[in-house]
């Protein structure tokens, strides 16, 4: 009898757009093919998640349990809310219930995870990705094997007796290259019609990692400094079996950056028009970088209707000091660029960086107002959350807006001292004239959910968030809205 392990993503969050947990699935899939009996438990349109999880105890009455946290909090510096609390309340649970020994994973852990093992009272962890190092942990576990020299494993050690002291160590360093064997098949272990019913898009990755080194970024150290691509191929796979098992239309690229490292967008998308993949495409995230009109065009061919730029400020002092890799220059490039591209574009700004004063917020409100218009908009967050191991944190240290031994578990954000934050929003808004500006309590406003649904009628392109901050500013929008609301599941008005 193969040892039963489950697996439970712990991500509730829908706002701004729910998100399918690829890598719970990734990590389910690499498990099964290793002869475990495996069930992948999705918290994330659970009513009541202890419930859901104690049956899943009785039923399925896991040897091991894998538990997967995504995000630490909302990372808004205005109206900031840890999830940590939330996922203390679902281990605890878990100790109390089961006697199977817990492995922690995801993307928040493999941030800080000495950090939140503490927290949770919990032993071991996973940093980076967690194919291998779940097989190997639980692999180790039926063979009693040395699971504190497992790669890719985080394991915390506590000592009885005075002061408690608390050991971390015996992480397998660089997170273990992508196993080329695991290919993954997200509608098996996920329901995706539920995520599909709310935004129809499915996710999708061409490559981990980041070899760039902005100086707020926890990203290198999650998915490794190094970018490992995947073969064009699996990637064109992947997509034509979700489209034929779940229906979906529509996939997001959810690398750190689609357009890096150079040549690897036009073997991808040169592979996906060869393999006679008709989908609508939309990329998380694009770098001004060496963006080219070749690039926009075959995007465009291979069915890209929408993408996210993210240069976070225009300013070439700001840009230097976030350590962004490109100038004011080539966001400008980038932009006329954009403008001739049927591609509508979604560029991303981070206000409040280091440096960031009234001339550098008056340089990107005079960028937003003259290059992004029409198809375009701007998405605008304020301030940056500090997390731990980043530049930022010992910049943060240095001007004392946090002390050297804050944990960083709570939120905690970097604001420019330069400025003050309303004072930013206010420079922002006031001078991006006709742009259209989202800011991130618009991406969790009350009309997200008949955006959803206007936007699945209409065949929009996602992220649907980004039509919010337009739909709460147009007058009479709280009526249209109560139509929706009122016309039922066919959405008739
Ligand atoms: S390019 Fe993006 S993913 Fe890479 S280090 Fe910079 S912010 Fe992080």
């Amino acid at each position: 009898m193969p040892a039963r392990i489950l697996v439970i993503s712990t991500n509730r969050e829908i706002s701004p757009q729910p998100v399918v947990p690829i890598g719970a699935a990734w990590v389910a899939e690499a498990l099964s093919l290793a002869g475990f009996e495996v069930e992948l438990l999705d918290l994330c349109f659970c009513q009541d998640p202890l419930v859901a999880i104690g049956r899943a105890l009785r039923t399925f009455d896991p040897q091991g349990i894998g538990v997967s946290v995504r995000n630490l909090d909302t990372c808004d510096f205005l109206s900031p809310h840890s999830f940590l609390p939330e996922v203390k309340t679902i281990t605890d649970f878990l100790k109390v219930h089961s006697a199977a020994p817990i492995l922690l994973g995801g993307s928040a852990v493999s941030v800080m995870p000495s950090q939140i093992l503490e927290y949770l009272d919990l032993e071991y962890a996973v940093v980076g990705e967690g194919e291998r190092a779940a097989v190997a942990f639980f692999s180790g576990l039926l063979r009693a094997g040395d699971l504190a020299a497992m790669p890719g494993l985080v394991r915390r050690r506590k000592r009885m007796g005075a002061g408690a002291n608390v050991e971390f160590g015996a992480a397998g360093g660089a997170p273990p290259s992508l196993p080329a064997a695991v290919t993954p098949v997200t509608h098996k272990w996920v329901d995706t019609r539920r995520y599909l019913g709310l935004e129809p898009v499915l996710p999708v990755q061409g490559k981990r990692g980041c070899a760039n080194r902005c100086l707020y970024c926890t990203y290198p150290g999650i998915e490794g400094r190094e970018w490992r691509m995947r073969e064009p191929g699996a990637v064109a796979e992947e997509i034509a079996a979700a489209m034929r098992d779940t229906g979906a239309r529509r996939f997001e690229f959810v690398d750190s950056i689609f357009n890096q490292p150079e040549g690897y967008l036009e073997l991808l998308l040169e592979e996906l028009l060869k393999s006679g993949v008709k989908a609508w495409l939309s990329a998380a995230s694009l770098s001004p970088k060496g963006l080219s009109r070749e690039q926009l065009l075959l995007m465009e061919r291979a069915g890209m209707e929408s993408m996210v730029i993210t240069p976070e400020t225009v300013s070439d002092p700001t840009l230097q000091a976030l350590r962004k890799g490109f100038s004011e220059a080539e966001v400008m490039h980038a932009a006329e660029l954009v403008a001739g591209s049927r591609i509508k574009a979604l560029w991303c700004f981070l206000a409040g960086g280091p440096g960031e004063d009234r001339s550098s917020l008056e340089r990107t409100a005079r960028f937003l107002s003259r290059k992004v218009a029409g198809k375009d908009a701007a998405f605008i967050t304020t301030g940056i959350r500090i997390y731990p191991g980043t530049d930022l944190q010992h910049l943060a240290i240095e001007e004392g807006v946090v002390e050297a031994g804050d944990d960083l578990l709570m939120p905690r954000f970097y604001f420019s001292q330069k400025v003050a934050p309303q004072e930013a929003i206010a420079i922002l808004r006031n001078g991006a004239g006709s742009c259209r500006c989202i800011f991130p309590s618009d991406a969790r406003s009350n009309y997200l959910r008949p955006l959803r649904r206007i936007g699945t009628m209409l065949g929009l392109p996602t992220p649907f968030w980004r039509y919010s901050g337009v739909l709460s500013r147009l007058s009479g929008a709280r009526r249209m809205v109560r139509r929706f609301e009122d016309a039922g599941p066919a959405g008739k008005i």
